[in-house]
């Protein structure tokens, strides 16, 4: 869990030692990877800083974080636009739910897009990446615990959409994504993404939050998505 120091001050909320969680975080992937027989350099750690401030996102860029991840497409253009223009080395994945009418600043703020769950967004995204001449690396969403509140493709529609973003649309789909059910054990259902990715020739699986992270890779993950281990508890929206 996120360490919470140095001792907070009297007012305000606990400070949080960003850089420390980072590297304690890096640190568990890498014993997670080896733990399984897998090298860490095939696993992409995206750091979820969707809700804090740029304050909070800083001391990860200053350790030498690239990857970071945001699920607010007008939060992460105004946040990103400035530290984008310090550190342009930063890479933005955009992940979770995305309405169709934000495809256009979606194509824009991301590098990677996890969240492609239906064939009007597929359609959407397609169409700005032509128009902006931008490709980021596609994700398929899937809802593997058939949830009815939750985003994603069900996976027995996953081929349907599949065919239609690869060979219609000619999406650059890299792989699948999930969230498990918060309630259930994670791991049945990253091992339902592994068979469904492998079945359709997809190498990458983004899977594996703050609390599954280390059973995700187990199971295979390219792209663990960490947030609150790595900047702590987010502000209420
Ligand atoms: C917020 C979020 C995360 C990070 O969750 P933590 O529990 O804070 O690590 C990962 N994936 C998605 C899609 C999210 O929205």
């Amino acid at each position: 869990m996120a360490h919470a120091s140095p001792a907070p001050a009297s007012d305000g909320p606990p400070a949080v030692d960003v850089a420390a969680n980072l590297a304690a975080v890096t640190a568990e992937v890498q014993d997670a990877a080896r733990a399984a027989g897998r090298d860490a350099g095939e696993i992409t750690l995206i750091a979820v800083s969707k809700g804090h401030p740029p304050s909070r996102i800083l001391p990860a860029l200053a350790a030498g974080h690239t990857t970071y991840g945001e699920n607010r497409v007008q939060e992460a253009g105004e946040k990103w636009r400035a530290l984008r223009a310090e550190w342009s080395g930063a890479v933005l994945h955009y992940i979770g739910a995305l309405q169709t009418n934000k495809a256009r600043d979606a194509v824009a703020v991301a590098d990677a897009i996890h969240a492609i769950d239906r064939p009007r967004l597929a359609t959407a995204l397609a169409r700005e990446m032509d128009r902006q001449g931008k490709r980021p690396d596609c994700f398929i969403q899937v809802n593997t615990g058939a949830e009815p509140q939750k985003a994603g493709v069900l996976p027995d529609g996953l081929d349907a959409l599949l065919t239609q973003c690869r060979d219609d649309l000619i999406l650059p789909v890299v792989g699948l994504m999930c969230i498990p059910p918060a309630a259930e054990d994670p791991a049945p259902h990253f091992t339902l993404l592994q068979e469904l990715a492998a079945r359709h020739g997809l190498d990458k699986l983004s899977m594996g939050m703050s609390a599954d992270y280390r059973t995700a890779i187990a199971l295979g993950a390219t792209h663990v998505r960490i947030g609150t281990a790595i900047f702590g508890a987010r502000p209420a929206p």
